[in-house]
């Protein structure tokens, strides 16, 4: 007999990483930014006017697509606003991967993608980055339905220069390419000036990261209007309202400070490279992340060891069980004193075991 559990959509979901409830842990595993957001955010949540809180949202989030529009010298029709890049990258790949064709990213990266695509029954391929972690344009010749790749690369930190973006859009007029650009602040190279000239190209982005707001949820993708009026076409078709007002009060405050924003990430970037320093003096070996995170791999050690190590001593990095990247760990880069605290943890370890 046929039941309703055969009608479900099943799914495989994603598993984020850990947010452990105890206080005194240092917290390098979800990619957060160690430092609290922009002054003024604070102030617009004091001054917030909690009597609004009766009426919907604006569902365009006009204040903020114009705030951000602005801040990157694009028209308002080239911005689209989502709840998280989640949001917008799943909203993304329900507007336009829907050839039957297979989606294209790489065999190591955001642990989304594929849960995306199976959710949406969208056919991928996974395409291996070559030995070095890099993203080979040759390797994304020919027939597809659609690419989406990190830059940089998650969780490998890795970022490539726009002349690859730029083969691959030459190679792939007739799909959409979707560019997630959440760790670009951080020292890579945006292809945002790309957008004038392809209007496949969609760049995507988001305040978690380099503007310390991953609790507010705020995402944007910035494309041709074009690409923009289709993704907004199916986000009203989904969901009118999916940001609240006091997200969207908050969003515009965050970017109207340009200086924080830009003193704050070039103080993660400074112990970023204090931290590859040390690893690299304790014998780690990894790419050059120009991320908020490490990931990096220590011959002598199992990775998974000295995870759950760390993680019994509190602190906790991300480790993927998966091929080719199961002896790395994904460190995320925190305050110097907690990557201070962090390198003598790894120190204590590797003595422990009689390394280096
Ligand atoms: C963190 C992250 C995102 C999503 O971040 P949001 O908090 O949803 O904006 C998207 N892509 C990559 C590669 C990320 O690491």
């Amino acid at each position: 007999m046929p039941t309703w559990r055969d009608n479900v959509r099943k799914v495989v979901p994603y598993v984020p990483g850990e947010q452990p409830n105890k206080k005194d842990v240092i917290k390098l595993n979800t990619n957060e930014n160690p430092y609290p957001p922009a002054p003024g955010v604070k102030k617009a949540l004091d001054s917030f006017d909690y009597e609004t809180l009766r009426k919907y949202p604006d569902p365009k989030c006009s204040k903020l697509v114009s705030a951000i529009a602005s801040y990157y010298g694009l028209s308002e029709d080239q911005v689209f606003v989502g709840v998280g890049s989640d949001d917008v990258l799943a909203m993304s790949f329900l507007t336009f991967f829907n050839s039957g064709k297979p989606v294209l990213f790489p065999d190591i990266t955001y642990s989304f993608y594929d849960v995306w695509a199976d959710m949406l029954r969208i056919p991928y391929r996974q395409v291996p980055l070559n030995n070095r972690f890099h993203v080979d344009p040759d390797d994304y010749i020919g027939d597809c339905g659609g690419i989406v790749i990190p830059n940089p690369n998650a969780p490998t930190g890795i970022a490539e220069k726009m002349d690859t973006y730029e083969k691959i859009l030459d190679g792939h007029p007739g799909v959409v390419v979707i560019i997630d650009e959440a760790y670009v602040d951080f020292g890579a190279e945006s292809v945002l000036p790309l957008i004038d000239k392809y209007d496949n190209l969609l760049v995507v982005q988001t305040f978690s990261k380099s503007r310390a707001m991953a609790g507010s949820r705020i995402g944007f993708a910035m494309g041709s209007p074009e690409l923009i009026k289709y993704l907004s076409d199916v986000k009203f078709s989904f969901n009118s309202y999916t940001m609240d007002r006091v997200t969207i009060d908050l969003g515009t405050a965050a970017l109207s400070d340009r200086k924080y924003f830009e003193e704050g990430v070039n103080k993660i970037i400074r112990t970023r490279e204090w931290t590859k320093k040390k690893l690299k003096d304790l014998g780690f070996e990894f790419g050059d992340s120009v991320s908020n995170f490490i990931f990096a791999r220590h011959e002598g050690v199992s990775a998974s060891d000295l995870f759950e190590w760390l993680k019994s001593e509190g602190i906790y990095v991300r480790y993927f069980d998966k091929p080719r990247i199961s002896d790395y760990l994904r460190i995320t880069i925190g305050t110097d004193e907690e990557m201070e605290i962090f390198i003598e943890k790894v120190k204590t370890y590797l003595t422990m075991h009689g390394i280096g």
